[in-house]
């Protein structure tokens, strides 16, 4: 089964002026979602002509969130002139003006000049607190003197070699320290990380079938680019989940391998092991999911996972790109109190430059100690990564960071929590360490099938409600999602939730 995106663009979205549709889970879009939503901006000119999405779960007035929307929208454009300006520059060369399809958010891409620590000025000189912080990766926040210093110094000695340098064993002794793991090599993104784990774990069993959590991301290639945002529609029974393509291109012989399960259930899980005995390599999990609102695992659910791997002769692998070295000094891993048998590590490990790291037991390393099977790159280690990421881990997110991200948290969720209740918004608000989220629904979210129904609109009137008022939140995302960096401060968090209660008062009024 392909066409994923187009599916999902049938089922009616929210069209808007500049950019065509919001396609549900935006984050997790193929490319050709972006190529439809062009044709569609096109050919539906007037931005209400198009039919609108309302799904039956939301207890928000969704024709109120229309009217704020347009709002919004109006008062965000003159603000915008150089981004939308320069985007037509930009289109020339570049395939939708953009390097990469997520940053073609709606309404329109919003280009950046610089940022500096908590702080990020885009093209048309808009300040903005920065609670986006590049998809989670800048938790040393922007242009950190200690970053700065390590990159320019390397700069300076040589940026690639394709041979190993001296930081390489700092960081990974550090990884070590925070996640317990013995071995570790790099990567350059967190696809390359879960492509090397997933290969890893089949490599050391002989086995082609992996587990997956459904609505989970972990990465765009081809092993595991399956049921990231599928539409309610081909979700399929919750005891065998159908597996979804979420990109074109993607044969299906590669679905054929892949084994979808809900999350926060042993017992779902146990059913994909025994219905498939001997087949399985592996499991790849978020330890916290992060897609759809962050939605924390039950007390037992991760190391029930590892037992029931280990009792099929299969592999645990946790996807900490996201969790790593943000949840927790020891991500997950820390948080949770589970060692898994692969960490898959990328963003904030590499202190805002392009980075990967999978970290895994000696017996897993064993057939590429042996020599038998190779991990490897041209970029693995990048001199000018390994430099920054040394002093990411070893001076900047350092254990005495933590407690101060988890007070700004708690300050975020009082906050918000104060405002949802007084203004009777049916949301729940979740997260933990650096990471947290506004969830638009009132029952309570342990998996993906609960925030499925959550209509996205009201994630979009969120992010425009920030953005108007100088606070840049990750795009796309259905629920409202944060991270914090190290440059953050409890007077942030205030400021955040006086905007989130503008937009509270303004769809309760
Ligand atoms: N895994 C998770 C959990 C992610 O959130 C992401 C990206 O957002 C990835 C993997 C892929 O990382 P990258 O974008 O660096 O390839």
């Amino acid at each position: 089964m392909v066409a994923t995106a187009s599916m999902r663009l049938d089922e009616g979205c929210l069209p808007t002026r500049a950019c065509g549709t919001i396609v549900p889970f935006l984050n997790d879009r193929s490319k050709s979602d972006v190529r439809k939503q062009h044709r569609a901006a096109a050919a539906a000119p007037d931005w209400r002509r198009e039919p609108v999405a309302v799904r039956a779960t939301t207890e928000f007035d969704l024709a109120k969130v229309d009217e704020l929307i347009a709002k919004e929208e109006a008062a965000l454009e003159p603000r915008h002139t150089a981004s939308i300006a320069y985007r037509k520059v930009a289109e020339k060369h570049l395939a939708a003006g953009v390097a990469s399809s997520w940053q073609d958010s709606p309404p329109h891409a919003v280009y950046i000049d610089r940022g500096e620590g908590n702080r990020i000025w885009d093209i048309d000189g808009n300040e903005y607190l920065d609670f986006h912080l590049g998809y989670g990766a800048m938790v040393v926040g922007h242009a950190h003197p200690k970053i700065v210093e390590a990159v320019e110094r390397q700069v300076r000695r040589g940026t690639h070699f394709a041979q190993p340098t001296k930081d390489i064993e700092a960081v990974g002794e550090n990884l070590t320290d925070r996640f317990q793991l013995p071995l570790w090599r790099f990567q350059n993104s967190g696809t390359e990380a879960t492509l090397e784990a997933i290969r890893l774990m089949r490599a050391n069993t002989g086995r082609d079938m992996v587990v997956k959590i459904e609505g989970s991301y972990h990465g765009h290639h081809d092993s595991i680019m399956f049921s990231v945002a599928p539409d309610r529609s081909e979700l399929g029974p919750r005891e065998h989940p159908v597996t979804v393509h979420q990109a074109l291109g993607i044969p299906q012989a590669f679905a054929d391998l892949v084994r979808v399960v809900p999350f926060n259930d042993l017992a779902e899980a146990r059913r994909a092991f025994e219905e498939n005995p001997g087949k399985i390599a592996g499991m790849i999990v978020e330890p916290a999911m992060m897609n759809c609102g962050v939605i924390l695992p039950e007390p037992g659910y991760l190391q029930g996972l590892k037992d029931l791997c280990h009792e099929h002769g299969a592999y645990l692998a946790f996807d900490e790109v996201k969790t790593g070295a943000t949840l927790a000094y020891g991500g997950a891993v820390e948080a949770f109190g589970v060692v898994p048998d692969i960490v898959c590590l990328a963003k904030a490990i590499g202190g805002g430059t392009p980075c990967g790291a999978i970290g895994a037991t000696e017996d897993l390393f064993g057939i590429v100690l042996r020599g038998e099977h190779d991990i490897a790159g041209t970029f693995n280690g990048n001199p000018l990564t390994m430099a920054a990421s040394r002093a990411a881990l070893t001076e900047i997110l350092t254990r005495d960071v933590y407690p101060r991200l988890d007070a700004i948290d708690a300050a975020m969720k009082a906050g918000l929590t104060d405002v949802i209740d007084r203004h009777g918004l049916p949301c729940d608000v979740t997260g933990l360490g650096a990471k947290g989220s506004v969830i638009y629904s009132k029952q309570p979210v342990r998996e993906y099938r609960d925030a499925v129904g959550i209509d996205e609109r009201i994630s979009y009137l969120a992010w425009l409600f920030q953005q108007n008022r100088g606070v840049f939140k990750s795009p796309w995302t259905k629920q409202e999602t944060w991270t914090l960096s190290v440059w953050h401060t409890e007077e942030d968090a205030k400021r955040y939730v006086a905007n989130f209660e503008e937009f509270a008062a303004a769809l309760t009024s």
